[in-house]
């Protein structure tokens, strides 16, 4: 992205940019879907807020809140401030096998919450990788299907696991879900390396292998 651009979406001078460092977090890649263009402005639109990282809601485990929080200052301010408003953290598998949480109000919130599970016992980096991966799909969703108006329901979000499973396996691949997924994977990945973070969720070619395989898949089945 050109320095222009990026003075564009920022709302600021090319000079302003530059003496602010540079903003080089802002990349095509983190502005590669409509919402998270909706998601940048609304940033910048409140001052370009710097997130306060201890407001992350976090439930479940104990203990793993500081390792969340120094991840969620290695992300570009935007992401850590949908998260901060936006996502629910639920840590499992120390203590809790499972969760019933009643949801806390998010600080100044514009969308339904995102709800993310992550596993409170791998090390430090996975960890935090895993949290940088789920707050990117945040970052970058578009809102599930609305069929009952502005509010989400259980059916609109769990809509996408129920064309999965309603789907056989041979056929998954067909389905445009599968390749928005695909390339959601990737994209989400991609921002994860981008962001300096490694591991599983940052691990750019095994999505890229994925999305080829899919599209390798549809490729032969339209040919045959
Ligand atoms: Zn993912």
């Amino acid at each position: 992205m050109t320095l222009d651009e990026r003075a564009r979406l920022l709302g600021l001078s090319c000079r302003d940019v530059l003496r602010a460092g540079g903003y080089t977090w802002l990349t095509d890649l983190l502005v590669s879907t409509r919402p998270a263009r909706a998601r940048l402005a609304r940033w910048v639109a409140a001052g370009r807020p710097a997130p306060n990282v201890g407001d992350i809601c976090i439930l479940g485990e104990r203990g793993r809140e500081s390792a969340l929080q120094a991840a969620a200052r290695r992300l570009p301010a935007p992401t850590a401030w949908h998260a901060v408003r936006h996502v629910i953290l639920l840590l499992i598998g120390r203590e809790y096998r499972g969760i019933c949480a009643r949801l806390p109000a998010l600080r100044g919130r514009n969308e339904a919450p995102f709800v993310v599970a992550i596993d409170a016992r791998p090390d430090d980096q996975e960890l935090q990788t895993t949290f940088a991966h789920e707050a990117a799909h945040a970052f970058l969703s578009r809102p599930a299907a609305r069929r009952h108006g502005p509010v989400v329901t259980l059916a609109d979000a769990q809509g996408y696991e129920r064309v999965r499973l309603a789907t056989p396996a041979d056929e998954w691949s067909d389905c445009p879900e599968a390749i928005d997924q695909a390339l959601d994977e990737w994209r989400v990945a991609a921002l994860c390396a981008q962001w300096g973070f490694c591991g599983a969720g940052a691990d750019v070619g095994r999505y890229a292998a994925g999305l080829q395989r899919i599209r390798a898949l549809r490729a032969a089945r339209r040919r045959a």
